[in-house]
């Protein structure tokens, strides 16, 4: 197993049993890529979607938030494109019985070339130090120049037999590349087959009035057939943004990554509606933006980076994914398209319905373009928790294993330890629990030694633990500790209110973002 592989099993294992995530339905057996938030689980969640939200609608005064069914009318997805293009190819190999997305297998084979001449580039940089030309070992040495050639070539092709629909050059590419099953080992592939990603359901109570309809599988439709509806009830002028968070369901063909593709999830999505032409200049705006909220938090730097889209969707004319390291290497975490008037001239078309805006300024109606930022939550939420999750020596030779998790987001912000269960310090205890629980999450702990309490506090990623002691009863003073640093300092009872406070204050965080 490798050290990534590693990682990421403690990610999952520590998750359930921290009350963060579990598959949902286990006492059955659990049912694939479909998860449960556990008690701490939905406080981080909440926590991120909150953050999310605040920095779209309260920041910006030209956003606004709504909520929009799931279950929408079944129009909407023909006009969408998703009925007829909303389909993955998919593989299977015969010895394993796995299946694959044919398109994912070709982008592994691709990601290993790049990792491969990653490590060329990186053994040249340690050899020559200070002097290293990196562009000009990339371009001149025999090997990386292979790898990444032969990278490039892979995806040109794959994204060119997709976009021309030819999936018998799809499985040809498959075996000319030798890509093997990652489980039997073997190139004992079936042919390439389109498969819909949208689950259908069906609405009303007689079978012949009953009406076919599918799970939405994204939010941002219930945007665009709103566009209208929200632009004159809050009379905004372009540029203006509609922002929703809501489940989204897609029937995922390979959904082995833990909360990184699940079947049922959650989307955080937000449509700027901009004059025609003037889309490319949102769409760098909102990639800039974008970051810098993900900066904000403080996962550090390195682990962000930009993939722009060669091979674009039916309805883009610009896109850029946020991709993020995960455990198991970088991957898409949020994307940002530039769609043009796609969606709204296409319900313009289905509906019969004008969907235009009046722009006072330029005395004439138009079809707005739109630029869409769009992150799952589900994946925002394994790229902190998995982040965060960190193990460490200290001074004494033994390991904490600590969820340092950004403050703002961490379930609990502090845990009320008294020293011992008698003396009257549960007492005091408790009367400082019952003052911070009204202005944050906080838990009362008196199980235990000390320590272990705060190794339990440090796995769970509670930021602050206060323990009152017999000098408590004196002097009114406690003890804080601080979970990242393990520092401790004392202070007066009444000033644990304030700082704590300051630290998990959302409106501080905010601030941070840079716009
Ligand atoms: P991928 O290429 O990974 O399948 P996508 O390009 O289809 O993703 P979008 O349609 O752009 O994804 O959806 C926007 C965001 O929704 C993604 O960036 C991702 O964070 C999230 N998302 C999409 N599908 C899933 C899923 N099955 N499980 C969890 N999150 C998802």
């Amino acid at each position: 197993m490798t050290k990534q592989d590693n990682q990421f099993k403690k990610v999952i294992s520590h998750a359930k049993e921290y009350g963060y995530i579990v598959q949902s339905s286990e006492i059955y057996d659990g049912l694939g890529a479909v998860y449960d938030y556990l008690q701490n689980g939905v406080e981080l969640k909440n926590n991120i979607r909150e953050y999310w939200w605040k920095s779209m609608v309260q920041l910006h005064e030209n956003i606004v938030g709504i909520d929009s069914a799931i279950f929408m009318h079944p129009t909407t997805w023909k006009a969408s494109g998703h009925i007829d293009a909303f389909n993955d190819p998919l593989i299977d190999n015969k010895d394993s019985k796995k299946r694959y997305r044919a398109d994912v297998l070709v982008e592994d084979y691709a990601e290993k070339l790049l990792k491969k001449a990653q490590k060329e580039i990186d053994k040249a940089k340690k050899r020559f130090g200070e002097s290293f030309d990196e562009e000009q070992f990339k371009t001149t040495n025999p090997r990386v120049v292979k790898y990444l050639t032969q990278r490039k070539k892979a995806l040109q092709k794959i994204a060119q037999y997709l976009e021309e629909n030819n999936l018998e050059a799809v499985k040809t590419l498959i075996e000319e590349l030798e890509i093997a099953c990652p489980v039997s080992g073997s190139k004992n592939w079936t042919d390439v087959k389109q498969f819909n990603l949208m689950f259908g359901t069906k609405i009303g109570a007689s079978a012949d009035s009953a009406l076919d309809l599918y799970l939405r599988p994204e939010t941002a439709q219930g945007i665009f057939v709103n566009f209208l509806n929200v632009q004159k009830s809050s009379r905004m002028k372009i540029p203006f943004g509609i922002a929703q968070t809501g489940k989204a369901f897609r029937n995922e063909i390979v959904a082995r990554q833990f909360i990184f593709r699940m079947r049922e999830f959650e989307q955080m999505e937000m449509q700027f509606f901009v004059r025609p032409g003037e889309q490319i200049k949102w769409y760098k705006t909102w990639k800039e933006r974008r970051l810098a909220w993900h900066l904000s938090l403080g996962l550090g730097q390195e682990n962000y980076r930009f993939h722009k889209h060669e091979k674009l969707a039916h309805y883009a004319d610009a896109a850029a994914d946020i991709e993020f390291n995960f455990p198991f290497g970088f991957k898409e975490l949020e994307g940002i398209h530039s769609r043009t008037d796609f969606d709204l001239s296409s319900h313009e078309s289905h509906s019969g319905k004008k969907l235009q805006y009046f722009d006072p300024e330029l005395n004439k109606s138009y079809v707005p373009y739109v630029v869409e930022t769009s992150i799952g939550l589900d994946r925002m939420f394994l790229a902190v928790f998995s982040t965060s999750l960190q193990e460490e020596t200290l001074e004494n030779g033994s390991t904490r294993t600590v969820l340092r998790l950004p403050a703002i987001l961490a379930p609990v912000k502090v845990a009320i330890l008294p020293l011992v269960k008698k003396d009257g310090l549960p007492e005091i205890a408790h009367k400082i629990m019952a003052d911070l629980k009204i202005s944050f999450n906080a838990i009362y702990d008196e199980k235990d030694a000390v320590g272990r309490r705060y190794r339990r506090q440090d796995a769970v990623g509670t930021p602050f633990c206060i323990t009152i002691d017999h000098q408590t009863v004196e002097d009114k003073t406690v003890t804080l500790r601080y979970r990242d640093s393990m520092q401790q300092k004392r202070l007066k009872i009444q000033e644990i209110k304030a700082l704590i406070t300051d630290e998990v204050s959302m409106s501080n965080w905010l601030k941070k973002i840079k716009l």
